[in-house]
């Protein structure tokens, strides 16, 4: 059996490692012209069954040695003292099934974990499908049994197979951004943060040394069209949305905004599919069911409905589609409901809000575990979407 993958950065190698277990030849074809391993993109949370999953493909210790080190989180407040809360705080007793990674990182110890036993094609994408014929830009052919797209949020195959984005895609009202910057800051290790009445911002320290990495949510009630293969209108688009009410520190932050290479900005919504499979064509991770970048805990999502797509098909395609689906069905229902609630709870929506926020994180280390779990959202957030799933042994 064959399949095509497009997509190689988390959903898309877990899927290609378990499929090659299984027997299957794979081929991924990745749009970005390498894999860029290291300190890439934008820190990601691995929670519960999606930290098994890595387990199980040998990488645990990998992972973890290469997790992020933001142990501490310090909200800075023009005028206020500063409030500092410790990560492991956050993430109350769940700390020993997170893993906080950057997605660069992540996606390049999956690159390697499987470049051995699969047909790697960078820079190419699928350009034509006809059922699961697929006409790649590189202008060869690939007859594969099965096509999956495991292509994130802006997805090419779910384009091909299921028609264009409008018809899935859910505006939760509001935007992120992310670049890297020099160390403006000066904070030391901590994630340094700042709200102000529908605006967030994190700067946060990379692993290389003098890096930050910034971070900023933006509520807006309308989309802002702009154009995503135009750097300079979509950094037109942040600082319309940030100004300057985030205070001085943030503004010298912004006057690094030119400079970034790596500037990414995206509205933060999600995709809603009833069905994301047809004959030997399915989606995984974003590219299906992407809960919301920085707010949805997509990328435990994307590893486990990778893994559980795997096992599914690990006796052929008949019925393993469905199957899939009816498996990931309750936790994709519940990732739906998680960032509209933590966009409430890292983006407060008036001044009142942003003052309760900071006594709220005063509070926060001296409450018990189970009520400041409850109080964090953990209980109903991306750390419990995966509870309910039962991942299915190895063969
Ligand atoms: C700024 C930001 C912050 C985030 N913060 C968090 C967080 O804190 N916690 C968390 O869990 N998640 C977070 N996310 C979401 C997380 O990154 C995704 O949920 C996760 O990466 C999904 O993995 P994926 O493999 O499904 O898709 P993606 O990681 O989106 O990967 C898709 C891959 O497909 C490639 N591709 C795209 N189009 C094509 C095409 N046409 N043909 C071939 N290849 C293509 C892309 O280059 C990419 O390599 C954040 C996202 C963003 C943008």
């Amino acid at each position: 059996m064959h399949a095509l993958i497009s997509g190689a950065s988390v959903a898309g190698p877990v899927l290609a490692y378990w499929l090659n277990r299984y027997g299957w030849r794979v081929t991924v074809v990745e749009r970005a012209a390498d894999m860029r391993a290291g300190d890439g993109g934008h820190a990601v949370d691995l929670f519960g069954p999606a930290v098994e999953v890595i387990a199980r493909m040998g990488l645990a210790d990998r992972v973890r040695a290469a997790r992020t080190r933001n142990d501490s989180i310090t909200l800075l407040r023009p005028g206020g003292r500063p409030i500092t809360v410790a990560t492991a705080d956050l993430v109350g007793g769940i700390a020993d099934q997170h893993v906080e990674i950057m997605r660069g990182t992540l996606a390049g110890l999956l690159y390697e974990a499987t470049r051995d036993d699969v047909d790697y094609r960078f820079g190419t994408v699928i350009e034509r499908l006809d059922g699961t014929s697929a006409l790649l830009s590189d202008g060869r052919t690939v007859d594969a049994d099965l096509v999956v797209g495991a292509d994130g949020l802006h997805s090419g195959v779910r384009e091909l197979a299921f028609g264009p984005e409008r018809d899935y895609r859910h505006f939760l009202g509001a935007y992120l951004a992310v670049y890297t910057v020099p160390d403006v800051l000066q904070t030391g290790p901590t994630v340094a943060a700042f709200t102000a009445p529908g605006l967030a911002a994190t700067v946060y320290p990379t692993l290389v040394p003098g890096l930050s990495r910034a971070l900023f949510l933006a509520r807006t009630p309308d989309e802002i069209p702009h154009d995503r293969r135009d750097p300079a209108a979509q950094r037109k688009v942040l600082r319309q949305l940030v100004g300057t009410s985030l205070g001085p520190r943030v503004s010298a932050v912004l006057d690094h905004l030119d400079a970034a290479d790596d500037f990414y900005l995206d509205d933060i919504s999600q995709i809603r599919m009833d069905s994301w499979s047809r004959a030997g064509i399915t989606l995984v991770g974003d590219a299906g069911y992407g809960p919301g970048p920085a707010v949805g805990g997509g990328t435990s999502l994307a590893a486990a409905g990778a893994y559980v797509l795997a096992s599914e098909l690990r006796n052929g395609i008949d019925g393993a589609l469905a199957r899939y689906e009816a498996v990931l069905a309750e936790p994709v229902r519940h990732s739906r409901r998680i960032g509209p609630t933590i966009l409430n709870a890292i983006v407060p929506r008036t001044a009142a809000q942003v003052w309760l926020s900071a006594q709220a994180m005063r509070l926060l280390p001296r409450l018990p575990g189970p009520v400041r779990n409850r109080v964090l959202s953990f209980g109903g957030g991306p750390a419990a979407m995966l509870d309910g799933l039962v991942l299915r042994d190895v063969a």
